[in-house]
């Protein structure tokens, strides 16, 4: 078998003897990776000791068949990943990149546009991005790469468009943020809430949600965000106040919706 040659993250590092590691990489190439790195714990070898987490490597390795570990033969570090200033919650949203990364992507079936998001987003964290954006917007464009964007503009189950606050501007939704920072209860009082689907993935229409399970209700005001943060031609995001991405509401249904997509608790969300 010829050896093949890759771009990849690291994702997971795990000991495997006194010298060797098993090593979890997302690749631009290949997709997801599990390769044994045989000699990695020695400090000097053919690794350098490249394979740190979030690390963006080039590698040399050997594929192998069915279940079978890949053999990684080669890593060069391209560039470590620092959190900025030492910043915890950037720390914590690198690894959160690399738990969505192992859990929603399936080994050898290669994203390279979520390759490059996700590469993007490191070195935006490393340089001391807004972390609460950047988990975001990488959350609603890593589930629009791999076909899992919830259903935000048209009830998941019978396509009717579901209305909102507007007609359609972006720049409403917008509107409703910045008045609900100056008028809180005001505001509240108008707000409308739209049910929202967790096994179906998406919002549904009044028709349609009587006898539905999981079901949550979610403001108007949140779902005007999750939008903009979807459309990936769009930079309406950037204008939006912190606040309106660090609501309570909008992590819960991030949460609850990723949990219900890849069947478990994801471990990370507890630092976000
Ligand atoms: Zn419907």
């Amino acid at each position: 078998v010829a050896s093949e040659k890759a771009t990849a993250i690291i994702l997971r590092v795990v000991d495997f003897s006194e010298t060797s590691c098993v090593v979890t990489l997302f690749t631009r190439e290949f997709g997801k990776l599990r390769g044994l790195a045989k000699g990695a714990r020695r400090l000097k070898g053919p690794f350098e000791s490249a394979l740190d987490l979030l690390a963006l490597c080039r590698i040399v390795f050997l594929p192998r068949s069915g279940d079978a570990l890949d053999l990684l033969t080669e890593a060069k570090l391209e560039r470590r990943f620092r959190p900025c200033k030492g910043s915890l919650a950037s720390l914590s949203a690198g690894y959160y990149i690399a738990e969505l990364l192992t859990e929603l992507t399936d080994h050898n079936d290669p994203h390279e546009r979520l390759f490059d998001l996700a590469d993007r987003t490191l070195i935006q964290l490393a340089r001391g991005g807004p972390v609460p954006v950047l988990v975001l917007r990488f959350e609603l464009l890593s589930l629009g790469i791999l076909g899992h964007l919830p259903s935000l503009e048209q009830c998941v189950e019978c396509g009717a468009t579901v209305p909102n606050t507007g007609r359609g501007r972006s720049e409403e939704g917008l509107t409703i943020v910045r008045d609900r920072q100056t008028h809180p209860t005001s505001q509240n009082a108008k707000e409308r809430r739209l049910p929202f689907a967790l096994l179906e993935g998406g919002v549904l229409c009044r028709a349609c949600r009587p006898g539905k399970r999981r079901v949550v209700s979610v403001s108007n005001q949140t779902i005007d965000v999750l939008r903009q943060f979807a459309r990936t031609d769009s930079d309406t995001w950037h204008r939006l106040p912190s606040s309106a991405v660090t609501s309570g509401e909008l992590r819960a249904v991030m949460n609850q919706y990723l949990n219900h997509l890849v069947g478990k608790r994801l471990r990370m969300h507890a630092y976000l």
